[in-house]
């Protein structure tokens, strides 16, 4: 089972010419939504150790580092068109990381965890609602919640000054969402016809014959929706209301709405076999097919004479059959309330689904429009990457994170005055001094950038 399903509200709503009622057909698109919860696995802690060496009391700092928490990704998948598998399954949690160890032993890193989800899928955050992922193609990958960082050992921290730090910064968490994630879905199967001929019935009879038909696992998404699982793929079959009767008044919602419709590869046309005239109401709905456009004429298309355990209603089977064996047309008989021919229904939908495959390159899934993307972040060439700022164990020393930093720190040959003033330069256009005060350092703390450690003295030295 999926999570909530819902209709999408796309209604089509034109008069019958040959009938007081209006026709209204509910667009083959449905909307799986499920959240879920998701969790990082934690960083490993640094290691607060010192060498152990024959005949010295202490020797050097030699903490490793914890290793990165597992990552939760998100990947698209072939095979799967629903969210079905999430009914039961709400909560991933990725691996924790091992913590550094002493003789500078590294802690291992923790395990990603990956959730195969359909095609077509779009991850939004829970709380927000931002879309945060659309994941079209197979093979896409996302990280959802990425791994806390492991804290580094002791061993990092050495400097000229400092020969033996006793600190070593912890790992940090993972990261923790709720995403919803939602699919929208094409049938691949759509079962029309006028009201009561028993769309719903049969819709009911295919899930309910699951146990007899072995193979066919059977899942309804919702009252209207299932999905009939054969082999490596899966059928998405719609029951999709007819003639919606009293809906006089509303007039001309449009004709626009066939886009969906015209996705699917196989039309199921239910008639009610106790009502006085079959082939009038082939008719009318050939009639209406033909008046969406769309090609729908053209559209695989079986013809189910149903409700065959009612009396009297044999008369009209034989009308239904012999009419249509005329034309060339393919009609099965079944009673959705015995269960009598919805096996050979069955069988006749998947094989006609497998002689009329998807067409190359698409799913059974909408595609989602770019623009519904919105604005992502990125990353300008004018505009540095900020700072990460790291308070460590002891309180009153800090790590300043920041690859090309780190990499300057590096090559500065602190005894010439004009490479000091390059670095100031660069310090003041990262906003170190800003983000260490807003990290809570102080006058007097031991600051750390890359192998160096500097007293921070705002204000003063670097200006
Ligand atoms: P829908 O409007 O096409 O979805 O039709 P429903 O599936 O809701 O069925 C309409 C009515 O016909 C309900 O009262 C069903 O119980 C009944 N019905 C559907 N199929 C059969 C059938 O094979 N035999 C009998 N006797 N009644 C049926
Ligand atoms: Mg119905």
């Amino acid at each position: 089972m999926g999570g909530s399903c819902c209709w999408s509200l796309l209604f089509f709503i034109h008069t019958n010419p040959s009938d007081s009622k209006f026709l209204v057909v509910l667009s083959l698109k449905f909307v799986d939504l499920v959240r879920i919860a998701v969790k990082a696995g934690r960083g490993g802690n640094g290691s607060l150790s010192f060498r152990r060496e024959k005949f010295l009391p202490k020797g050097g700092p030699d903490g490793g580092d914890g290793g990165k928490g597992g990552d939760v990704v998100l990947e698209a998948m072939g095979g799967i068109v629903t969210l079905a598998d999430f009914e039961y399954n709400k909560k991933f949690q990725a691996g924790h990381a091992e913590h550094g160890r002493g003789s500078m032993q590294m802690g291992a890193n923790g395990e990603d965890v990956s959730i195969p989800l359909p095609c077509g899928t779009l991850v939004r955050d829970a709380e927000t609602g931002e879309l945060i992922a659309d994941l079209v193609e197979v093979g896409q990958r996302f990280v959802a919640a990425k791994g806390g960082r492991g804290g580094k050992g002791n061993a990092h921290f050495t400097s000229s000054v400092r020969r033996a730090p006793r600190f070593a910064e912890k790992g940090d968490a993972g990261e923790e969402k709720t995403l919803l994630l939602e699919l929208k879905l094409i049938a691949d199967v759509g079962l029309v016809g006028f009201p009561n001929a028993g769309k719903s019935s049969i819709l009911a009879a295919i899930s309910g014959a699951k146990p007899k038909i072995a193979g066919y696992p059977f899942t309804t998404l919702s009252p209207n929706l299932g999905v009939l699982a054969v082999d490596d793929q899966q059928i998405v079959i719609a029951d999709v209301p007819g003639l919606i009767e009293g809906a006089h008044d509303n007039k001309g919602l449009g004709h626009h709405f066939l886009r969906h419709v015209e996705r699917t590869r196989l039309l199921v046309h239910v008639v009610d076999l106790s009502e006085e005239d079959v082939m009038e109401n082939w008719e009318v709905v050939r009639r209406e097919f033909e008046a969406y456009g769309a090609d729908l004429l053209a559209r695989p298309y079986l013809v189910v004479g149903n409700k065959t355990d009612l009396p009297g209603t044999e008369e009209n089977a034989g009308v239904l059959e012999r009419e249509m064996a005329k034309r060339g047309q393919r009609c099965l008989l079944t009673s959705a309330k015995d269960g009598s021919g919805v096996q050979r229904l069955i069988d006749e939908i998947v094989e006609m689904v497998r002689v009329h495959p998807r067409p190359a390159g698409t799913t059974s899934l909408t595609e989602v429009p770019r623009e519904a993307l919105g604005e992502l972040p990125r990353l300008r060439g004018t505009t540095p990457l900020p700072v990460r700022i790291v308070r460590l164990t002891d309180g009153r020393s800090f790590r300043v994170e920041h690859a090309n930093l780190e990499k300057t720190v590096g090559r500065i040959d602190f005894d010439q005055d004009d490479a000091l003033m390059k670095f100031a330069r660069v310090l003041k256009r990262l906003k170190v001094e800003e983000a260490l005060e807003n990290a809570g350092a102080a006058e007097g703390d031991r600051v750390y950038i890359g192998e160096v450690e500097f007293d921070f003295l705002p204000d003063k030295i670097i200006r």
